[in-house]
């Protein structure tokens, strides 16, 4: 594969980084350092003119959006909660599968009070209990949401589930779906127009490589 215009693709360590990294492949993209093992936040690829970044997954949107990428992987969660606006999402990649969900104690009476949810997704969690016409108290936290319950800072949490294993280690049960969850491939809308050949034959690769995989 040849492209003719500078690519910056943007990833995030871990689970992104490790399931995009075949799909890149098919497409013959292949980071020249492992990002795990480098300190490196630009590393470079068999290809002159494609480079990765490594950035927070939270991250991904910004960057992408404001032009310090071209594309970039990023979850669902995150683009829920980023807002899609400023950037197109050309494509599933289907990896980094899991699902949103409410979680809480089993069996907790909760009479008709106003719920506390605490979160890292606040934007969503609000979007999904206006929905139900709920009036909530949104407690903001950056990780580990299955404590709060367990310490009573919050009655519920939002959060994302794969197993339920780490909910159920902590005596909480999955409530509501709110979502399906899955990285997508993202374009900033600029470089979508200005390096469209180069673009598109990226989304094909990828495309074609997701195909395949035939998860
Ligand atoms: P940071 O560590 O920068 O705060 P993070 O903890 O969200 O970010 P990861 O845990 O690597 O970073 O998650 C990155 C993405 O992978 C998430 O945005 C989500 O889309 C997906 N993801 C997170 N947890 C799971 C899971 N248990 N199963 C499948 N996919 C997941
Ligand atoms: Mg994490």
């Amino acid at each position: 594969m040849h492209f003719t215009a500078p690519l910056t693709i943007a990833l995030s360590k871990g689970r992104i980084f490790d399931q995009t990294l075949p799909l890149l492949a098919h497409a013959d993209i292949r980071p020249a350092e492992d990002p795990e093992t480098s300190r490196k936040l630009i590393l470079a690829t068999n290809h002159p003119q494609v480079r990765l970044v490594i950035v927070r997954a939270s991250d991904v949107p910004t960057y992408v959006e404001y032009g310090g990428a071209d594309l970039g992987v990023a979850g669902k969660d995150v683009l829920l909660e980023h807002g899609g606006e400023g950037l197109y999402e050309p494509l599933d990649l289907r990896i980094a599968r899991c699902r949103m969900m409410v979680a809480g104690p089993l069996g907790a009476d909760l009479g008709s009070r106003r719920l506390r949810i605490a979160t890292k997704y606040v934007k969503t969690a609000e979007r999904h209990f206006a929905a139900q016409g709920k009036q909530v108290e949104i407690i903001k936290l950056y990780g580990s949401m299955e404590l709060a319950p367990l310490v009573g800072l919050s009655d519920r949490i939002v959060d994302l589930v794969e197993s339920g294993n780490t909910l159920k280690a902590n005596g909480l049960v999955p409530l509501e779906h709110i979502a399906d969850i899955s990285s997508r491939l993202v374009v900033n809308k600029a470089s979508w127009k200005m390096k469209h050949a180069s673009v598109m034959a990226l989304v094909a690769a990828l495309r074609e490589a997701v195909g395949r995989s035939g998860a």
